[in-house]
């Protein structure tokens, strides 16, 4: 017996010092190199974009140089100034490429610096051979853009350059031509309820009337059913442009006095955001009900709004606390690593197993707040929880670009983990790949992945 103990008692030793002598990580030269090569050469999951496809781009006023400020730029034009008169003539009234830089040029000597604005430049450069944005380059750069979009351009920017493998774009607008898009699916006609016409226009929209509170929670049921069929992989909610994420259970009779108020109001009825509260934040509860049914995760626009004036508070993601514990067997995604609630967020996805992250965006507001939260959360979170690259763009040479910086930051914040020590150069690798292709392919069910 006396043997067999000490016999265990060796054997333990010898296991446990070996495994002691496997985990020394000795760092082999050249590892930073192997690192970004693997990084650069990844295909991607890009879980978040608002692109405008070659066909829709055809109809608008601005396939030229003011295509690449749509939506991230000119928050930095219109935080610097630009009045909304000038946003509107620039794309959405007939304004030739000279006029609209005119416009532009002031608020962008005031603006070039930011990271959307280096993204765009960065994009420019490599795919145009173009090297400033100014009053001699704009003419020649909407000249190439134009001729590039008449041919193959939009999937050989995101195939062939950004090897993309999926694609999650906001809304179905770009259609089923592109084999590798899915679909995020917004549900404001019943998340944003505050008038009478929002509710019989979705009557007119589905052919059926719409007169009790029931009625009007199975319009939204036929629209989720319908989008699942159209390839919807994830309920996108971005209530927090126009209210709090605070969502409280309110009971069917305090929803239906709100509902009635609506429906018997006359046609141009508008109820303050308070009086709607209740009937928003009760569709709020069924359309997870819908989410849990058919298994499908939930992703909430959380931190800064785009577009200007806003309210902050209003997306700060703690207010859905309640929304995690009421609905463990629904997975919740917060988008735009909650930019500036980036703490929050790391207790909120190590508190409940059910709450993911999203980093889309992050790299166009500001790449240090995403290399500071990455270094963060590779530390407070587990890896399996980070999805870290979306756009989040309006067109695909920002895609571009915004991948480039995202895996300049991935590169950075890993190698430096593996210079301190803290992982090895192959679970580095490991969670690089986790973190731009697996987590999200498990995440939105896009395909299996070991
Ligand atoms: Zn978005």
């Amino acid at each position: 017996m006396k043997l067999y103990i000490s016999l265990i008692i060796s054997l333990s030793v010898s296991v446990f010092c070996r495994s002691q002598d496997t985990k020394v990580s000795v760092l082999t030269p050249g590892y930073e190199q192997r690192i970004r090569d693997f990084i650069d050469t990844s295909e991607v999951i890009d879980t978040h974009e608002h692109l405008l496809s070659p066909e829709i781009l055809e109809r608008t006023t601005f396939l030229d140089f003011s295509l690449l400020l749509e939506q991230n730029s000119y928050d930095g034009l219109i935080a610097s100034g630009m009045s909304e008169s000038m946003i509107r003539k620039l794309y959405f009234e007939p304004t030739t490429v000279s006029e609209k830089w005119k416009i532009i040029e002031p608020y962008w000597n005031k603006s070039f610096n930011t990271a959307s604005n280096r993204i765009l430049l960065l994009a420019i450069k490599d795919l145009y051979g173009i090297n400033e944005l100014n009053g001699s380059t704009v003419e020649s750069l909407s000249a190439k853009i134009k001729k590039a979009y008449s041919g193959e351009w939009f999937n050989h920017v995101l195939k062939d350059l950004c090897r993309i493998d999926y694609l999650i774009e906001d809304g179905d607008n770009v259609g089923a031509k592109y084999d590798y898009f899915r679909y995020a699916k917004r549900f404001s006609p019943w998340l944003s309820v505050n008038t009478k016409f929002r509710i019989d226009s979705l009557a007119v929209m589905q052919v059926e009337p719409i007169y009790t509170l029931e009625d009007y929670v199975k319009s939204m049921r036929i629209v989720f059913e319908d989008a699942l069929e159209k390839g919807m992989v994830v309920v996108k909610v971005n209530a927090a442009y126009k209210r709090t994420l605070s969502f409280e259970k309110v009971t069917t009779e305090n929803a239906r006095k709100v509902f009635r108020t609506l429906i018997n109001g006359n046609e141009d009825l508008v109820i303050s955001a308070k009086d709607a509260k209740p009937l928003q934040d009760y569709m709020m509860f069924q359309l997870l009900e819908l989410a849990k049914q058919h298994k499908i995760p939930v992703a909430f626009h959380t931190g800064i709004q785009a577009g200007g004036v806003n309210i902050i508070g209003n997306s700060d993601p703690t207010l859905l606390t309640n929304l995690f514990y009421e609905y463990p067997d629904v997975n919740f995604v917060l988008f735009h690593g909650s930019y500036p609630f980036g703490g929050e967020l790391t207790t909120l996805v190590r508190n409940f197993q059910n709450v993911y992250i999203d980093m889309n965006w992050t790299y166009s507001i500001s790449p240090t707040y995403a290399r500071r939260y990455l270094n963060e959360w590779l530390e407070a979170v587990p890896a399996s929880k980070i999805m870290a690259f979306g756009g989040d763009q309006r067109c695909v040479e920002n895609t571009y670009g915004n991948l480039l910086i995202a895996k300049q930051v991935i590169s950075d914040v890993l190698i430096e983990k593996v210079k301190t020590g803290y992982l090895s150069e192959s679970e580095a690798i490991k969670i690089a790949r986790m973190i731009l292709y697996d987590n999200a392919a498990k995440f939105y069910n896009l395909k299996q992945v070991e």
